[in-house]
């Protein structure tokens, strides 16, 4: 199986504040902090950060076509073991 371009950028601090206390962070990724929060706060579980405002993020399901990062958080977030099936 092709190997994808995932490794490219990670790093493992956020880059941006956290306003969500119950949302857990996975992996900086692409200059975009990606993470997953099961509390329901959210429209969708997956959250992508991309600046410092409150409203700076998008969130998406997993499998999401639009943003290629969604599907990089569930990954991280399945490696992670907090993808809801605790
Ligand atoms: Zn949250």
């Amino acid at each position: 199986m092709a190997k994808q371009k995932i490794s490219r950028a990670r790093k493992t601090r956020p880059k941006f504040k956290r306003f969500c206390p119950d949302c857990v962070f996975l992996v900086n990724y692409n200059k975009l902090d990606l993470y997953f929060c099961a509390a329901g706060h959210h429209k969708a579980p997956y959250l992508i950060r991309y600046g410092d405002r409150k409203e700076n993020f998008v969130s998406g399901p997993g499998d999401s076509t639009l943003f290629s990062e969604l599907q990089v958080a569930k990954m991280e977030a399945a490696q992670l073991g907090c993808d809801g099936h605790h």
